[in-house]
Protein backbone atom coordinates (compact mmCIF):
# COMPACT_ATOMS: atom_id res chain seq x y z
CA UNK A 1 0.00 0.00 0.00
CA UNK A 2 1.35 3.15 -0.88
CA UNK A 3 2.00 5.54 1.91
CA UNK A 4 0.33 8.87 2.27
CA UNK A 5 1.58 12.20 3.40
CA UNK A 6 -0.32 15.06 4.56
CA UNK A 7 -0.88 18.33 6.47
CA UNK A 8 -3.24 17.13 9.18
CA UNK A 9 -4.37 13.32 10.19
CA UNK A 10 -7.29 13.11 12.55
CA UNK A 11 -7.43 9.69 14.88
CA UNK A 12 -10.78 9.07 15.01
CA UNK A 13 -14.01 10.33 13.83
CA UNK A 14 -16.25 11.08 16.70
CA UNK A 15 -17.70 14.46 16.63
CA UNK A 16 -14.38 15.99 17.66
CA UNK A 17 -12.38 14.44 15.15
CA UNK A 18 -15.00 14.62 11.92
CA UNK A 19 -16.22 18.21 12.68
CA UNK A 20 -12.14 19.33 12.75
CA UNK A 21 -11.68 17.33 9.65
CA UNK A 22 -14.28 18.81 7.51
CA UNK A 23 -13.38 22.45 8.67
CA UNK A 24 -9.77 22.01 7.82
CA UNK A 25 -10.54 20.20 4.33
CA UNK A 26 -12.65 23.52 4.02
CA UNK A 27 -9.92 25.47 4.70
CA UNK A 28 -8.15 24.14 1.86
CA UNK A 29 -5.63 21.95 4.04
CA UNK A 30 -4.47 18.19 3.04
CA UNK A 31 -6.38 16.40 5.53
CA UNK A 32 -6.90 12.46 6.14
CA UNK A 33 -9.51 11.04 8.77
CA UNK A 34 -9.03 7.28 10.19
CA UNK A 35 -11.82 5.57 11.98
CA UNK A 36 -11.55 2.24 13.06
CA UNK A 37 -15.29 1.80 13.56
CA UNK A 38 -18.15 4.19 12.12
CA UNK A 39 -18.12 7.76 11.01
CA UNK A 40 -19.76 9.87 13.92
CA UNK A 41 -17.92 7.94 17.10
CA UNK A 42 -19.85 7.45 20.49
CA UNK A 43 -22.18 10.18 20.19
CA UNK A 44 -24.22 9.41 17.12
CA UNK A 45 -23.56 5.41 17.11
CA UNK A 46 -23.66 4.21 20.58
CA UNK A 47 -24.45 7.89 22.34
CA UNK A 48 -26.05 10.83 21.95
CA UNK A 49 -28.53 10.36 18.82
CA UNK A 50 -29.46 6.55 19.73
CA UNK A 51 -30.16 7.18 23.34
CA UNK A 52 -32.85 10.31 22.16
CA UNK A 53 -33.93 8.22 19.73
CA UNK A 54 -35.06 5.91 22.38
CA UNK A 55 -35.84 8.61 25.07
CA UNK A 56 -38.65 9.57 22.37
CA UNK A 57 -40.42 6.40 21.65
CA UNK A 58 -40.62 5.62 25.24
CA UNK A 59 -41.71 9.40 25.95
CA UNK A 60 -44.75 9.02 23.25
CA UNK A 61 -45.60 5.26 24.28
CA UNK A 62 -45.70 6.59 27.90
CA UNK A 63 -47.92 9.41 27.08
CA UNK A 64 -50.51 7.18 25.53
CA UNK A 65 -50.20 4.65 28.37
CA UNK A 66 -51.15 7.88 30.37
CA UNK A 67 -53.63 9.12 28.04
CA UNK A 68 -55.23 4.92 27.48
CA UNK A 69 -55.63 5.05 31.95
CA UNK A 70 -58.66 7.15 31.28
CA UNK A 71 -57.51 9.84 34.33
CA UNK A 72 -56.20 12.33 31.51
CA UNK A 73 -57.79 15.82 31.93
CA UNK A 74 -57.31 16.37 28.32
CA UNK A 75 -60.44 14.48 27.20
CA UNK A 76 -58.50 12.18 25.00
CA UNK A 77 -59.31 8.51 25.05
CA UNK A 78 -58.07 5.81 23.76
CA UNK A 79 -57.04 1.93 24.33
CA UNK A 80 -53.55 0.46 26.30
CA UNK A 81 -50.44 0.70 23.59
CA UNK A 82 -48.29 -2.21 22.77
CA UNK A 83 -44.37 -1.44 22.16
CA UNK A 84 -42.13 -3.23 20.00
CA UNK A 85 -38.71 -2.35 21.11
CA UNK A 86 -36.81 -4.33 18.86
CA UNK A 87 -38.88 -1.97 15.79
CA UNK A 88 -37.71 0.75 17.75
CA UNK A 89 -34.64 -0.43 17.74
CA UNK A 90 -34.28 -1.02 14.25
CA UNK A 91 -36.01 2.69 13.61
CA UNK A 92 -33.05 4.41 15.88
CA UNK A 93 -31.11 2.34 13.97
CA UNK A 94 -31.93 4.00 10.71
CA UNK A 95 -31.32 7.34 12.11
CA UNK A 96 -27.71 6.17 12.83
CA UNK A 97 -27.50 4.90 9.22
CA UNK A 98 -28.59 8.14 7.94
CA UNK A 99 -26.54 10.36 9.91
CA UNK A 100 -23.41 8.13 9.32
CA UNK A 101 -23.90 8.21 5.53
CA UNK A 102 -24.18 12.27 6.11
CA UNK A 103 -20.97 12.79 7.89
CA UNK A 104 -19.14 10.25 5.10
CA UNK A 105 -20.78 12.86 2.47
CA UNK A 106 -19.67 15.77 4.64
CA UNK A 107 -16.11 14.81 4.73
CA UNK A 108 -16.28 13.94 0.89
CA UNK A 109 -17.61 17.16 0.53
CA UNK A 110 -14.49 18.67 2.04
CA UNK A 111 -11.93 16.86 0.48
CA UNK A 112 -11.33 14.73 3.22
CA UNK A 113 -9.33 11.41 2.65
CA UNK A 114 -10.54 8.98 5.02
CA UNK A 115 -8.85 5.45 5.80
CA UNK A 116 -10.81 2.96 7.68
CA UNK A 117 -8.76 0.70 10.30
CA UNK A 118 -7.42 1.05 13.39
CA UNK A 119 -4.55 3.93 14.00
CA UNK A 120 -1.22 3.86 15.38
CA UNK A 121 1.70 6.37 15.86
CA UNK A 122 5.21 4.93 15.20
CA UNK A 123 6.77 8.57 16.01
CA UNK A 124 5.30 12.21 16.46
CA UNK A 125 4.83 12.16 12.55
CA UNK A 126 4.19 9.21 11.01
CA UNK A 127 1.41 7.04 11.71
CA UNK A 128 0.23 3.24 10.87
CA UNK A 129 -2.91 2.19 10.08
CA UNK A 130 -4.45 -1.76 10.16
CA UNK A 131 -6.83 -1.42 7.03
CA UNK A 132 -8.65 -4.62 5.91
CA UNK A 133 -6.43 -4.70 2.61
CA UNK A 134 -3.14 -3.99 4.89
CA UNK A 135 -1.15 -1.02 6.39
CA UNK A 136 -1.06 1.78 5.38
CA UNK A 137 1.28 4.47 6.32
CA UNK A 138 0.79 8.01 7.07
CA UNK A 139 3.10 11.12 7.36
CA UNK A 140 1.43 14.52 9.08
CA UNK A 141 2.57 17.64 9.81
CA UNK A 142 -0.20 18.07 12.82
CA UNK A 143 -1.66 15.31 13.96
CA UNK A 144 -5.38 14.99 16.09
CA UNK A 145 -5.75 12.34 18.71
CA UNK A 146 -9.70 12.29 19.21
CA UNK A 147 -9.99 9.28 20.03
CA UNK A 148 -12.65 9.80 22.59
CA UNK A 149 -14.25 7.66 25.45
CA UNK A 150 -15.34 4.07 26.56
CA UNK A 151 -17.81 3.04 29.22
CA UNK A 152 -15.83 2.48 32.84
CA UNK A 153 -16.54 -1.16 33.88
CA UNK A 154 -16.43 -2.13 37.39
CA UNK A 155 -14.13 -4.96 38.41
CA UNK A 156 -16.69 -6.47 40.35
CA UNK A 157 -19.29 -6.20 37.80
CA UNK A 158 -17.56 -7.18 34.14
CA UNK A 159 -19.54 -6.59 31.39
CA UNK A 160 -21.14 -9.77 29.94
CA UNK A 161 -23.74 -11.74 30.48
CA UNK A 162 -26.75 -9.46 32.11
CA UNK A 163 -24.17 -7.26 32.64
CA UNK A 164 -24.41 -4.40 29.90
CA UNK A 165 -23.20 -0.74 29.19
CA UNK A 166 -24.97 1.75 27.76
CA UNK A 167 -23.92 0.39 24.61
CA UNK A 168 -25.70 -2.61 24.76
CA UNK A 169 -28.42 -1.04 26.21
CA UNK A 170 -29.13 1.07 23.38
CA UNK A 171 -29.63 -2.34 21.45
CA UNK A 172 -32.31 -4.29 23.51
CA UNK A 173 -34.88 -5.61 21.48
CA UNK A 174 -36.99 -6.52 24.37
CA UNK A 175 -37.39 -4.41 27.44
CA UNK A 176 -36.11 -6.60 30.83
CA UNK A 177 -38.53 -7.02 33.12
CA UNK A 178 -35.83 -5.93 35.95
CA UNK A 179 -33.66 -3.48 35.20
CA UNK A 180 -31.07 -2.48 37.46
CA UNK A 181 -28.93 0.93 37.04
CA UNK A 182 -25.76 1.16 38.75
CA UNK A 183 -25.12 4.76 38.56
CA UNK A 184 -27.35 7.72 38.98
CA UNK A 185 -25.41 10.09 36.48
CA UNK A 186 -27.14 11.27 33.34
CA UNK A 187 -26.74 8.58 31.05
CA UNK A 188 -28.20 5.98 33.60
CA UNK A 189 -30.73 8.11 34.45
CA UNK A 190 -32.01 8.92 30.71
CA UNK A 191 -31.76 5.24 30.07
CA UNK A 192 -33.42 4.16 33.64
CA UNK A 193 -36.11 6.49 32.80
CA UNK A 194 -37.28 5.52 29.48
CA UNK A 195 -37.04 1.78 30.27
CA UNK A 196 -39.15 2.43 32.94
CA UNK A 197 -41.79 4.36 30.89
CA UNK A 198 -41.34 1.06 28.57
CA UNK A 199 -42.70 -0.95 31.41
CA UNK A 200 -39.34 -2.65 32.93
CA UNK A 201 -39.25 -2.03 37.27
CA UNK A 202 -36.11 -0.28 37.22
CA UNK A 203 -33.81 0.30 40.48
CA UNK A 204 -31.09 3.05 40.62
CA UNK A 205 -28.09 2.17 42.81
CA UNK A 206 -25.92 5.37 43.62
CA UNK A 207 -22.61 5.66 45.93
CA UNK A 208 -23.19 9.08 46.12
CA UNK A 209 -25.95 10.72 48.91
CA UNK A 210 -28.48 11.77 45.47
CA UNK A 211 -28.79 11.38 42.07
CA UNK A 212 -26.77 13.58 39.52
CA UNK A 213 -24.33 15.27 42.38
CA UNK A 214 -23.22 17.82 39.36
CA UNK A 215 -25.75 19.50 39.43
CA UNK A 216 -27.67 21.49 42.14
CA UNK A 217 -30.17 19.60 44.77
CA UNK A 218 -33.20 22.24 43.54
CA UNK A 219 -32.72 21.52 40.18
CA UNK A 220 -32.22 17.32 40.38
CA UNK A 221 -35.56 18.12 42.74
CA UNK A 222 -38.39 17.68 40.07
CA UNK A 223 -36.43 14.85 38.31
CA UNK A 224 -36.61 12.58 41.61
CA UNK A 225 -39.82 13.32 42.19
CA UNK A 226 -40.54 12.49 38.20
CA UNK A 227 -38.66 9.00 39.06
CA UNK A 228 -41.03 8.22 42.10
CA UNK A 229 -43.94 8.67 39.94
CA UNK A 230 -42.54 6.33 37.72
CA UNK A 231 -41.98 3.85 40.09
CA UNK A 232 -38.35 4.11 40.00
CA UNK A 233 -36.63 2.81 43.11
CA UNK A 234 -33.47 5.04 43.60
CA UNK A 235 -31.22 3.71 46.62
CA UNK A 236 -28.56 6.18 47.67
CA UNK A 237 -25.20 6.02 49.53
CA UNK A 238 -25.14 2.72 48.39
CA UNK A 239 -22.96 0.31 46.33
CA UNK A 240 -23.15 -2.58 44.38
CA UNK A 241 -20.81 -5.17 45.22
CA UNK A 242 -21.18 -8.22 42.36
CA UNK A 243 -23.30 -10.57 40.72
CA UNK A 244 -25.37 -12.70 43.08
CA UNK A 245 -27.57 -15.67 42.10
CA UNK A 246 -25.57 -17.07 39.20
CA UNK A 247 -25.96 -13.59 37.74
CA UNK A 248 -29.60 -13.24 37.94
CA UNK A 249 -29.44 -10.63 41.24
CA UNK A 250 -27.48 -7.70 41.93
CA UNK A 251 -25.83 -7.80 45.70
CA UNK A 252 -25.70 -4.24 46.92
CA UNK A 253 -24.36 -2.79 49.92
CA UNK A 254 -27.29 -0.02 51.34
CA UNK A 255 -26.92 3.05 53.54
CA UNK A 256 -27.32 1.02 56.43
CA UNK A 257 -24.26 -1.39 55.78
CA UNK A 258 -26.39 -4.51 54.78
CA UNK A 259 -26.16 -6.44 52.05
CA UNK A 260 -29.28 -7.02 50.31
CA UNK A 261 -29.53 -9.06 46.85
CA UNK A 262 -31.99 -7.65 44.42
CA UNK A 263 -33.41 -9.83 41.25
CA UNK A 264 -32.38 -8.72 37.67
CA UNK A 265 -32.94 -9.53 34.29
CA UNK A 266 -30.75 -6.55 33.29
CA UNK A 267 -27.61 -4.63 35.48
CA UNK A 268 -26.66 -1.59 33.63
CA UNK A 269 -23.34 0.05 34.53
CA UNK A 270 -22.99 3.19 33.95
CA UNK A 271 -20.24 4.75 36.22
CA UNK A 272 -18.96 6.88 34.23
CA UNK A 273 -16.72 7.00 31.02
CA UNK A 274 -13.06 7.00 30.48
CA UNK A 275 -10.59 8.59 27.80
CA UNK A 276 -9.33 6.23 25.37
CA UNK A 277 -5.81 6.73 25.57
CA UNK A 278 -4.75 3.35 24.87
CA UNK A 279 -4.48 1.37 21.76
CA UNK A 280 -3.11 3.55 19.41
CA UNK A 281 0.72 4.09 20.26
CA UNK A 282 1.10 6.78 22.91
CA UNK A 283 4.31 4.48 24.44
CA UNK A 284 5.92 5.58 21.25
CA UNK A 285 5.17 9.82 22.59
CA UNK A 286 6.06 12.08 25.02
CA UNK A 287 2.65 13.26 26.28
CA UNK A 288 1.87 14.80 29.44
CA UNK A 289 -1.01 13.65 30.89
CA UNK A 290 -3.69 15.66 33.45
CA UNK A 291 -4.56 12.28 35.19
CA UNK A 292 -6.13 9.97 33.22
CA UNK A 293 -6.79 12.38 30.40
CA UNK A 294 -4.10 14.12 27.59
CA UNK A 295 -3.04 17.32 28.86
CA UNK A 296 -3.71 20.04 26.75
CA UNK A 297 -3.70 24.23 26.31
CA UNK A 298 -5.95 25.93 25.74
CA UNK A 299 -5.05 26.07 22.07
CA UNK A 300 -5.64 22.31 22.60
CA UNK A 301 -1.51 21.74 22.21
CA UNK A 302 -0.39 18.89 23.62
CA UNK A 303 3.07 18.65 25.01
CA UNK A 304 4.56 17.28 22.09
CA UNK A 305 4.75 19.72 18.97
CA UNK A 306 2.42 19.21 16.21
CA UNK A 307 0.45 17.08 18.14
CA UNK A 308 -3.39 18.24 19.23
CA UNK A 309 -5.34 16.38 21.63
CA UNK A 310 -9.49 17.48 21.40
CA UNK A 311 -12.76 15.89 23.04
CA UNK A 312 -13.34 13.74 25.81
CA UNK A 313 -9.71 12.11 25.73
CA UNK A 314 -8.92 15.57 27.03
CA UNK A 315 -11.13 16.01 30.07
CA UNK A 316 -14.49 17.16 31.54
CA UNK A 317 -17.03 18.31 30.74
CA UNK A 318 -17.25 15.07 28.30
CA UNK A 319 -19.82 16.32 25.34
CA UNK A 320 -20.24 16.02 22.21
CA UNK A 321 -20.38 20.10 21.59
CA UNK A 322 -17.44 20.37 23.66
CA UNK A 323 -15.79 18.41 21.08
CA UNK A 324 -16.91 19.80 18.17
CA UNK A 325 -16.18 23.52 19.49
CA UNK A 326 -12.25 22.26 19.90
CA UNK A 327 -12.25 20.46 16.92
CA UNK A 328 -13.41 23.29 14.50
CA UNK A 329 -10.64 25.36 16.87
CA UNK A 330 -7.45 23.28 16.14
CA UNK A 331 -8.61 22.71 11.97
CA UNK A 332 -8.39 26.52 12.12
CA UNK A 333 -4.86 27.47 13.92
CA UNK A 334 -3.29 24.72 11.70
CA UNK A 335 -4.75 26.91 8.83
CA UNK A 336 -2.91 29.69 10.36
CA UNK A 337 -5.71 31.42 12.56
CA UNK A 338 -5.11 32.86 15.78
CA UNK A 339 -7.29 31.17 17.88
CA UNK A 340 -7.31 30.21 21.53
CA UNK A 341 -10.27 28.47 23.75
CA UNK A 342 -12.08 31.63 24.79
CA UNK A 343 -15.59 29.92 25.37
CA UNK A 344 -17.00 31.69 28.79
CA UNK A 345 -19.53 28.78 28.64
CA UNK A 346 -20.71 24.98 27.36
CA UNK A 347 -24.26 24.00 28.19
CA UNK A 348 -24.38 20.25 29.67
CA UNK A 349 -28.45 19.20 29.32
CA UNK A 350 -29.49 16.26 31.32
CA UNK A 351 -32.58 14.52 28.98
CA UNK A 352 -34.22 13.01 31.60
CA UNK A 353 -38.02 14.10 32.68
CA UNK A 354 -38.23 16.57 32.90
CA UNK A 355 -35.29 18.12 31.39
CA UNK A 356 -32.18 19.94 33.31
CA UNK A 357 -29.97 22.55 31.45
CA UNK A 358 -27.26 24.52 33.19
CA UNK A 359 -24.77 26.89 31.76
CA UNK A 360 -22.27 29.28 33.40
CA UNK A 361 -22.38 29.50 36.88
CA UNK A 362 -24.68 28.77 39.65
CA UNK A 363 -25.38 30.64 42.79
CA UNK A 364 -22.83 28.86 44.37
CA UNK A 365 -19.79 28.45 42.26
CA UNK A 366 -20.25 32.84 41.73
CA UNK A 367 -20.24 33.19 45.51
CA UNK A 368 -17.23 31.12 45.58
CA UNK A 369 -15.14 33.23 43.47
CA UNK A 370 -16.42 36.10 45.49
CA UNK A 371 -19.37 37.83 43.59
CA UNK A 372 -22.19 39.42 45.23
CA UNK A 373 -24.85 37.96 43.04
CA UNK A 374 -29.23 38.58 41.92
CA UNK A 375 -30.94 35.44 41.28
CA UNK A 376 -33.74 35.58 39.24
CA UNK A 377 -36.16 32.56 39.17
CA UNK A 378 -39.27 32.25 37.82
CA UNK A 379 -41.93 28.52 38.14
CA UNK A 380 -43.25 26.91 35.08
CA UNK A 381 -46.38 26.99 37.48
CA UNK A 382 -46.73 30.30 36.39
CA UNK A 383 -46.68 30.31 32.42
CA UNK A 384 -49.30 29.77 30.32
CA UNK A 385 -47.30 27.47 27.59
CA UNK A 386 -46.21 24.77 30.12
CA UNK A 387 -49.62 24.35 31.55
CA UNK A 388 -50.96 23.88 28.44
CA UNK A 389 -48.67 21.19 28.07
CA UNK A 390 -49.07 19.91 31.40
CA UNK A 391 -45.05 20.54 32.33
CA UNK A 392 -45.69 23.29 35.05
CA UNK A 393 -43.33 21.69 37.11
CA UNK A 394 -39.60 23.21 36.82
CA UNK A 395 -38.41 26.62 36.63
CA UNK A 396 -35.60 28.86 35.12
CA UNK A 397 -33.12 30.57 37.03
CA UNK A 398 -30.78 33.65 36.02
CA UNK A 399 -27.47 33.69 38.17
CA UNK A 400 -26.02 37.70 37.28
CA UNK A 401 -23.62 39.75 39.35
CA UNK A 402 -25.20 42.48 42.09
CA UNK A 403 -23.30 45.25 40.64
CA UNK A 404 -23.37 45.08 37.11
CA UNK A 405 -26.12 42.79 36.14
CA UNK A 406 -23.61 40.74 34.11
CA UNK A 407 -25.21 37.36 33.79
CA UNK A 408 -22.81 34.44 34.68
CA UNK A 409 -25.08 31.57 34.34
CA UNK A 410 -28.55 30.23 33.54
CA UNK A 411 -30.31 27.04 35.07
CA UNK A 412 -33.71 25.63 34.14
CA UNK A 413 -35.29 22.00 34.91
CA UNK A 414 -38.62 21.10 33.33
CA UNK A 415 -40.56 19.72 30.35
CA UNK A 416 -38.35 20.32 26.81
CA UNK A 417 -36.12 22.80 28.29
CA UNK A 418 -33.03 21.44 26.77
CA UNK A 419 -34.32 23.90 23.58
CA UNK A 420 -33.85 26.74 25.59
CA UNK A 421 -30.52 25.87 26.65
CA UNK A 422 -29.56 27.81 22.71
CA UNK A 423 -30.70 31.07 24.05
CA UNK A 424 -29.06 30.44 27.17
CA UNK A 425 -25.79 30.02 26.03
CA UNK A 426 -26.33 32.76 23.49
CA UNK A 427 -26.62 35.50 26.88
CA UNK A 428 -23.57 34.19 28.84
CA UNK A 429 -20.90 33.77 25.47
CA UNK A 430 -21.99 37.63 24.47
CA UNK A 431 -21.81 38.71 28.06
CA UNK A 432 -25.89 39.49 28.55
CA UNK A 433 -26.89 41.98 31.54
CA UNK A 434 -29.88 41.53 32.80
CA UNK A 435 -31.58 44.47 31.20
CA UNK A 436 -30.86 42.71 27.61
CA UNK A 437 -33.03 39.53 28.59
CA UNK A 438 -35.79 41.60 30.10
CA UNK A 439 -35.73 43.94 27.10
CA UNK A 440 -35.93 41.34 24.93
CA UNK A 441 -39.32 40.42 22.95
CA UNK A 442 -39.76 37.23 23.88
CA UNK A 443 -42.73 35.05 22.05
CA UNK A 444 -45.85 33.89 23.41
CA UNK A 445 -46.93 31.85 24.47
CA UNK A 446 -43.75 29.77 25.05
CA UNK A 447 -41.33 28.67 27.60
CA UNK A 448 -38.72 31.21 26.89
CA UNK A 449 -40.94 33.77 28.52
CA UNK A 450 -40.16 32.09 31.88
CA UNK A 451 -36.40 32.99 30.98
CA UNK A 452 -37.59 36.37 30.49
CA UNK A 453 -39.68 36.66 33.61
CA UNK A 454 -36.52 35.54 35.37
CA UNK A 455 -34.80 38.17 34.13
CA UNK A 456 -37.34 40.63 35.39
CA UNK A 457 -38.08 39.27 38.33
CA UNK A 458 -34.15 39.81 39.26
CA UNK A 459 -34.53 43.26 38.26
CA UNK A 460 -37.88 43.70 40.51
CA UNK A 461 -39.82 44.38 37.51
CA UNK A 462 -41.95 40.66 37.15
CA UNK A 463 -45.08 41.29 35.28
CA UNK A 464 -46.89 37.54 35.28
CA UNK A 465 -46.06 36.76 38.98
P1 LIG B 1 -15.93 9.80 20.40
O1 LIG B 1 -17.27 10.20 20.00
O2 LIG B 1 -15.80 8.79 21.48
O3 LIG B 1 -15.19 9.30 19.09
C1 LIG B 1 -13.91 8.75 19.11
C2 LIG B 1 -13.72 7.92 17.86
O4 LIG B 1 -12.35 7.54 17.77
C3 LIG B 1 -14.53 6.62 17.86
O5 LIG B 1 -15.32 6.55 16.71
C4 LIG B 1 -13.46 5.52 17.88
O6 LIG B 1 -13.84 4.38 17.14
C5 LIG B 1 -12.29 6.24 17.22
N1 LIG B 1 -10.98 5.67 17.59
C6 LIG B 1 -10.48 5.48 18.83
N2 LIG B 1 -9.22 4.97 18.76
C7 LIG B 1 -8.94 4.85 17.44
C8 LIG B 1 -7.81 4.39 16.71
N3 LIG B 1 -6.70 3.96 17.33
N4 LIG B 1 -7.86 4.41 15.37
C9 LIG B 1 -8.98 4.85 14.71
N5 LIG B 1 -10.07 5.29 15.34
C10 LIG B 1 -10.05 5.29 16.69
N6 LIG B 1 -22.89 14.19 24.81
C11 LIG B 1 -23.65 15.28 24.59
O7 LIG B 1 -23.12 16.35 24.35
N7 LIG B 1 -25.03 15.20 24.62
C12 LIG B 1 -25.68 14.05 24.89
O8 LIG B 1 -26.91 14.01 24.92
C13 LIG B 1 -24.90 12.89 25.12
N8 LIG B 1 -25.51 11.71 25.37
C14 LIG B 1 -24.74 10.60 25.53
C15 LIG B 1 -25.37 9.38 25.77
C16 LIG B 1 -24.63 8.23 25.94
C17 LIG B 1 -25.35 6.92 26.17
C18 LIG B 1 -23.20 8.29 25.87
C19 LIG B 1 -22.38 7.05 26.03
C20 LIG B 1 -22.56 9.50 25.64
C21 LIG B 1 -23.31 10.66 25.48
N9 LIG B 1 -22.70 11.89 25.26
C22 LIG B 1 -23.48 13.00 25.07
C23 LIG B 1 -21.24 12.05 25.24
C24 LIG B 1 -20.71 12.13 23.80
O9 LIG B 1 -21.07 10.97 23.11
C25 LIG B 1 -19.20 12.33 23.82
O10 LIG B 1 -18.88 13.45 24.61
C26 LIG B 1 -18.67 12.55 22.41
O11 LIG B 1 -18.98 11.47 21.56
C27 LIG B 1 -17.14 12.75 22.45
O12 LIG B 1 -16.67 12.95 21.15
P2 LIG B 1 -15.17 12.62 20.75
O13 LIG B 1 -15.02 13.05 19.33
O14 LIG B 1 -14.23 13.15 21.75
O15 LIG B 1 -15.02 11.03 20.86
Amino acid sequence: MKDISCKLLVIGAGPGGYVCAIRAGQLGIDTVIVEERKPGGTCLNVGCIPSKALIHAAEEYDRIVHLASGANPLGIRTTQPEIDLSQTIAWKDTIVGRLNSGVSGLLKKSKVKMVQGRARFRDGKTVEVETETGRQIIRAENVVIATGSAPVELPSLPFGGTVISSTEALSLTSVPDRLMVVGGGYIGLELGTAFAKMGAKVTVVEAQARILPQYDAELTRPVSKRLQALGIEVMTRAKAKGLAKGGSALLVETESGSEVSLPADRILVTVGRRPVTQGWGREELVLDMDGPFIRIDERCRTSMRGIYAIGDVTGEPMLAHRAMAQGEMVAEIVAGHQRVWDKRAIPAVCFTDPEIVAVGMTPDEAHKIGSEVRIGQFPFAANGRAMTRLGEEGFVRVVARADNHLVLGIQAVGQGVSELSAAFGLAVEMGARLEDIAGTIHAHPTQGEAFQESALKSLGRELHI
